[in-house]
């Protein structure tokens, strides 16, 4: 039970940290918290103004809307206030909402508007004789920002009006659409300017520019959704019929608009909105709904804040924020590097995340994120989750920048190597056991060696308890070494013992692949092979005869006599002949194109960014060389996308929106000759 000074105490806190987060937010365009969790904070806030009445007060942030204007902009006093709306968080809240509503229109039939709750910014739009005159911001409700000659540079806003009542005010969502978001963040990442963090504040900020030329590059645009303050014209007794006046007058309205009847049907709208929020070019937080008869919606009126005849369904959050314990970084199979955050273990939208991908140096030392932070994680589909950046107010104190190691975490403490102008740090160690694991995994996987039940774990152990140090060290292993291993009896030991024998008479271009060596995939091995005969013979070609080889061009040619150089290399091929491994049979009798397996068989497989070895035509013939198709843009029907050197961010962020599994450009060859999805990457 909170007694009454606790409860002020609490009031106290919650009122500024919540003014705190609304000015971040609403003025800066520059929130530092999850909405869901600044959410949380104004429930509860709530709650404890509600249930200790004496600490009311008009000015808490609890009872009022949205933040103050600023002062670069003129102030606009609304001819009618622009409220917010309440929440409910889930169908249950809805329902509680739906009754009050029914109950305080004592037995009337209601019916219920659903409308797509757009993630952008409120607009008040006013039209004298048919002429834009302002536009105006929510501001604190009451006096909002001029922000007109902003607003005039969105296309879809028409300046004019023919046919319209002397006083005319429409009100909408201002929003950046998702395909205009994303292509403003590839273009910052070529030159290397700061992305914008997401739709909202993206046009949040592009909207309350200074110079409306930036404001019309960023490509906004508006849903109208209701009428404010107006002189003639029709009278409407429902919001649907207003909605479909404010069409006539030639303002966009969302085409998602639903009447409901019954309840239920409302909350099964709710359901299927958030089923579908990624597939809109827009980004939605929820679902309004509202009372459709005007006369019913003035009987229900409006609390200090908000309408009680309307409510925001609001969709479960996709980002939360966790405690970042350690920044690591994991090696692949080349020696690339990927520093990752462990996390303290967070529930994200439907799974636990723990940890978190940060893609390279560069990364990091933007979001500069630091062991310690509180930091924002973000799940867009179910792919790969990513820390977005820190809550820099929770930064305790004594915290520095994270620096990308010099030496990795295995035994050898292998150096580290960033060449200049490269976005990849890697491992430059060729004995380094954490890459040896990955090339022995490699191997063993489809794309190379195909040997069923050599997985990591089994690699982990092989290699630490030192059976096996290299791939040549497979074919020494007998039945009874790896029985003892965790995982194994008998009958699973001879099994795989079976498998490794067998993969002794795969066809050399598997061999080949199975070195992992630089732009080395299946389809090039089969290439060399076919016009060398063997893996020696591979071997034993001078650059120049490698390169014309058709489809190799000289970077292959000089990768792989750079990699036969290395005596440790040619004493591997050695200990592999000595083991029974055999590198002159060549499966390729019938043409290249037969004998290529339609792995990909009537699946869009999109590339984006360089793939190394091809050039982007080669990359897509390779693709339909499988039998599958590649076109230009991600869509839900997409199988995969890979992604290569240099990729924008657009078709990564959808694929990720979308759920579309991404496949790392390293692996291409591998994924066209399995046609599987990997679980990792690397
Ligand atoms: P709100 O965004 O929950 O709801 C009101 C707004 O919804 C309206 O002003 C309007 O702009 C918008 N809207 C979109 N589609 C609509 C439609 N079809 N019909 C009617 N309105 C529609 O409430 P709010 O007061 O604007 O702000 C609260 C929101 O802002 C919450 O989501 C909150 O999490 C977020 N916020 C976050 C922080 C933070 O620090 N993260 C700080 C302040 C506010």
């Amino acid at each position: 039970m909170t007694t009454s000074e606790e409860a002020r105490l609490r009031i106290t806190e919650l009122r500024s940290s919540v003014a705190r987060h609304n000015a971040l937010y609403y003025e800066n365009d520059a929130p530092e918290l999850p909405d869901a969790e600044y959410d949380v904070l104004v429930r509860e806030l709530r709650e404890l103004e509600a249930q200790f009445p004496e600490f009311v007060d008009d000015s808490s942030p609890a009872q009022t809307v949205g933040g103050a204007p600023s002062a670069t902009f003129a102030p606009v006093q609304h001819a009618i206030p622009m409220t917010s709306l309440d929440n409910a968080m889930d169908a249950d809240e809805l329902r509680a909402w739906g009754e009050r509503v029914q109950n305080s229109l004592e037995g009337q039939q209601v019916k219920f508007v659903c409308e797509l709750k757009i993630d952008g910014l409120a607009m008040s739009i006013r039209y004298v004789d048919g002429e834009m005159v302002t536009a105006a911001t929510r501001g604190d409700g009451r006096v909002g920002e001029d922000v007109t000659a902003n607003v005039r540079t969105i296309s879809v806003i028409p300046q004019q009006l023919a046919d319209a009542p002397s006083i005319f005010e429409v009100r909408g969502e201002v929003y950046m659409p998702r395909a205009v978001f994303e292509a403003l963040n590839d273009e910052a990442a070529k030159t290397g300017e700061r992305e914008l963090v997401n739709p909202r504040n993206a046009a949040a900020g592009s909207l309350r520019q200074k110079d409306s030329s930036v404001t019309a590059r960023r490509r906004l645009s508006f849903w109208a959704y209701q009428i404010g303050d107006h002189e003639g014209g029709p009278e409407h007794s429902t919001h649907d019929e207003a909605l479909a006046y404010i069409s006539e007058l030639g303002f966009p309205v969302n085409p998602e608009v639903t009447v409901h009847s019954s309840f239920d049907d409302v909350v099964k709208f709710c359901e299927s909105a958030v089923a579908r929020r990624h597939d809109l070019d827009y980004d939605v937080d929820g679902v309004v709904i509202k009372v459709d008869d005007l006369a019913q919606r003035e009987a229900l009126g409006y609390t200090s804040r908000a309408p009680r005849w309307a409510i925001a369904f609001k969709f479960p959050p996709e980002e939360r924020t966790t405690t970042l314990l350690d920044i690591r970084v994991s090696v692949g199979r080349t020696g690339r590097t990927t520093p990752f955050a462990v996390l303290d273990p967070v529930f994200v939208d439907g799974s636990t995340v723990s940890m978190a991908t940060l893609h390279n140096e560069d990364q990091v030392r933007i979001k500069d994120v630091r062991p310690g932070d509180t930091v924002i994680v973000r799940k867009a589909g179910d792919v790969i989750p990513e820390v977005v950046g820190p809550v820099l107010s929770d930064r305790p104190e004594g915290t520095v920048p994270w620096t990308f190691p010099k030496h990795c975490e295995c035994p050898l403490h292998s150096e580290f190597v960033r060449a200049d102008g490269e976005a990849d740090t890697r491992c430059v160690e060729p004995q380094c056991p954490f890459q040896r694991d990955q090339q022995i995994m490699y191997w063993a996987s489809r794309g190379a060696m195909d040997i069923e039940g050599l997985g990591e774990r089994t690699v982990v152990q092989l290699t630490e308890r030192e059976l096996v140090s290299d791939v040549a060290d497979l074919y020494r292993l007998s039945a009874d070494d790896v029985v003892d291993l965790e995982g194994f009896a008998r009958p699973s030991a001879e099994k795989l013992i079976a498998a490794i024998d067998e993969s002794r008479r795969q066809p050399a271009w598997r061999v080949l692949t199975g070195f992992g060596i630089k732009h080395l995939g299946p389809t090039v091995a089969q290439a060399l092979i076919a016009a060398r005969g063997s893996v020696r013979g591979v071997f034993t070609s001078s650059e120049a005869e490698l390169s014309e080889v058709d489809g190799i061009g000289d970077v292959i040619a000089q990768s792989v006599t750079r990699w036969w150089e290395l005596p440790i290399h040619r004493d591997l091929v050695d200990r592999l002949e000595a083991g029974g491994v055999v590198l002159d049979i060549d499966d390729r009798a019938v043409s290249e194109s037969e004998a290529l397996e339609h792995t990909l068989e009537g699946r869009a497989v999109v590339i984006t960014g360089t793939v190394p070895g091809y050039t982007r035509d080669e990359a897509g013939a390779a693709v339909v060389a499988r039998g599958g198709t590649s076109p230009g843009s991600v869509s839900r029907k997409t199988f995969a996308l890979v992604l290569g050197d240099g990729a924008g961010a657009s078709k990564l962020t959808k694929a990720e929106r979308l759920g579309v599994p991404i496949i790392d450009a390293t692996i291409f060859e591998e994924f066209l000759s399995t046609g599987a999805i990997p679980d990792r990457a690397d």
